[in-house]
């Protein structure tokens, strides 16, 4: 699996779309200070998933959309896709490459596509889940990010062990399964204290049944004597 190609359309600093293609080998991105170039890898935070506008560097997640210049308008939209090769098939998608796009409108409308079909983020979270791609993963490091792991404290740390190890899946499959049973657990007792409910009323409706059918022969025995 490898990056291939980033495109920037109306994020920070790129009013016009830009793609990036990754070659074989070392790529570097050179400019002067502030040109835009960690704007870059925010944008590949964002596309996987962010969902923390302070880890983007920006106060809230609307900062994001390019806000206009001497000569363009500022964006109503944000696009980001990242396309990555997936011939050796780690992804568990059936393509030889695969793109993830989001979009932030500026009315807050957010969107996910996974080879431009539209999904949710979880789908996006799943599938790069023990890749080491994750918007928390490994594969992205920036400035301060190294002295950052180091210096958290080892549960934090554990985190890129877990990945680094393949179980991040397991342990969130464990987490949604735990957290299903104890829905059901819930339901249960809910269900529970209905059949108490209902138990209680076919008592009170069995009794009611009883009177009357004593009542009708009653009546037809009275009937029958008059
Ligand atoms: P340095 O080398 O100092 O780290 P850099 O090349 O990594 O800088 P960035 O921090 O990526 O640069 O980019 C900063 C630039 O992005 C600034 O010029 C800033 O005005 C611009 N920028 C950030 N957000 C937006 C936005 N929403 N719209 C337009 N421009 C933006």
């Amino acid at each position: 699996m490898q990056l291939k190609e980033l495109k920037v359309r109306g994020f920070k600093s790129f009013a016009d779309e830009v793609t990036f293609t990754v070659d074989d080998g070392l790529n570097a991105i050179v400019g002067p200070n502030g040109c835009g170039k960690s704007n870059i890898s925010d944008a590949m935070r964002w596309v996987l998933g962010e969902q923390s506008s302070r880890t983007l560097r920006c106060a809230k997640m609307e900062d994001i959309l390019f806000n206009g210049g001497s000569d363009h308008k500022p964006a109503k939209v944000a696009e980001v896709s990242l396309t990555l090769s997936n011939e050796d098939g780690v992804l568990p998608l059936d393509s030889p490459a695969v793109t993830v796009t989001r979009q932030l409108h500026r009315n807050g409308d957010s969107k996910y596509f996974l080879n431009g079909a539209g999904c949710l983020l979880r789908d996006i979270h799943e599938l790069f889940m023990d890749t080491g791609i994750g918007r928390n993963a490994y594969s992205l490091m920036e400035q301060g990010n190294i002295d950052l792991i180091l210096n958290t404290r080892p549960e934090e740390r554990r985190f890129l062990f877990d990945e680094v190890a393949g179980i991040t899946k397991y342990k969130y499959r464990k987490k949604e399964t735990l957290k299903r049973l104890d829905k059901a657990e819930q339901n249960l007792v809910r269900i529970n204290d209905v059949i108490f409910e209902l138990e209680r009323e076919t008592e009170i409706l069995g009794n009611q049944a009883e009177k009357a059918l004593e009542f009708r022969e009653r009546q037809e025995g009275l009937r029958t004597l008059e």
